[in-house]
């Protein structure tokens, strides 16, 4: 059997010798390839097309089914850029292994609304929640300082917690039991310095923070992943790495020392749980276990289908043993803002 993570392999190494529209294809499909929900091998079986699986057309269909016919070589090893990734239909599998994991599973803490670049409102966020029967979900809108993704300001950032106390109303009304949690996606620089005022950091449940610059530099990025993690008002370290697949590798750094200061502060570093992110990786995982550093699962979502994500993240975090007590994800509310309320106080009151 060819699963899905070596035909993506074979799809993006197709690209590399094809020029044009033809390569951009091929490596569209090899990225949507970790999205199709189930193997492709189990879609021939049961006579179906493959032009049902996104990104794939007639063309890219009759290669793929060449491929599976007969298998070429084993490209022998996997570049960097693509390694480590979970395919959607792998990650289910091992998820349906072990059910009991999954139902752990309370919410999910990134996602983006049309506030910033996402195109769902938060009401249907929250509908999209509610399909999973979720517990809590953070909207992590893009901060001022990441124009590119109509990174909203404090002003705005005021207007949306209004809004999101609507959603919470009404929620509340119809007697679920779903809580929408105010909290960003806060643009962190090199310097490990935020882009918004202290105060309305305040007025959120919870603060992610990221890098969205200077992501190409191969030196050593130890002291920047340090200073993000004692900045003050940060609680979960975004797609730490930054890595995209096929396109960057991310940043290196001096992980056990950047995972054991996460532990000491109490912070958590994030799975980014989109499918060309998985960051952090199965790999980075098991340095941060050894630490006991608390992990976060966040989807990045930017539309509400997006949800199911979740499942690349769950998937890393059993296949990396990382224990369900570190796990924010797995917490109750309360106790999820009790943690949030203490981590704050910690790093408030020292200064
Ligand atoms: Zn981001």
């Amino acid at each position: 059997m060819l699963p899905n993570t070596e035909i993506a392999e074979l799809l993006a190494h197709q690209a590399e010798r094809e020029t044009g529209i033809l390569s951009r294809a091929f490596r569209r499909a090899a990225r949507s390839a970790f999205l199709w929900p189930e193997e492709v091998s189990d879609l021939i079986e049961q006579n179906r097309a493959l032009t049902e699986l996104r990104g794939v057309g007639p063309f890219i269909e009759k290669q793929i089914q060449k491929w599976i016919e007969k298998p070429p070589r084993r490209a022998k090893i996997v570049p960097a850029l693509r390694q480590d990734f979970i395919s959607l239909a792998e990650a289910r599998r091992l998820l349906a292994k072990r059910p009991a994991w999954s139902k752990k599973l309370r919410g999910d803490l990134q996602m983006h609304s049309c506030w910033s670049d996402g195109s769902g409102t938060i009401a249907e966020m929250a509908d999209a929640a509610k399909e999973r029967s979720y517990e809590y979900i953070a909207i992590t809108d893009h901060s001022k300082g990441l124009k590119i993704a109509g990174g909203i300001d404090e002003r705005a950032l005021k207007a949306q917690g209004a809004e999101i106390t609507e959603v919470n109303v009404a929620i509340r009304k119809s007697s679920l039991d779903l809580t929408v949690l105010r909290s960003i996606e806060m643009n962190v620089n090199p310097r490990g310095e935020g882009d918004m005022s202290a105060e309305s950091m305040m007025d959120l449940d919870l603060v992610l923070g990221s890098f969205h610059s200077s992501l190409r530099t191969t030196e050593d990025q130890t002291e920047r992943y340090l200073a993000a993690l004692r900045n003050p008002q940060v609680h979960i370290l975004g797609h730490p790495r930054g890595r995209i697949y096929n396109f960057r590798i991310g940043l290196t750094a001096d992980w056990p020392r950047v995972f054991a200061e996460a532990a000491r502060l109490d912070k958590a570093v994030e799975i980014d749980c989109y499918p060309d992110r998985q960051d952090l990786n199965v790999e980075l995982l098991k340095l941060a276990r050894e630490q006991s550093t608390r992990i976060s699962l966040g989807t990045d979502a930017h539309h509400p289908w997006q949800l199911e994500f979740i499942d690349l993240g769950l998937a890393a975090a059993l296949r990396a043993r990382i224990p369900a007590d570190r796990i924010l994800n797995f917490m109750p509310l309360v106790e999820l803002q009790a943690w949030t309320e203490r981590v704050r106080d910690r790093n408030t009151s020292k200064t």
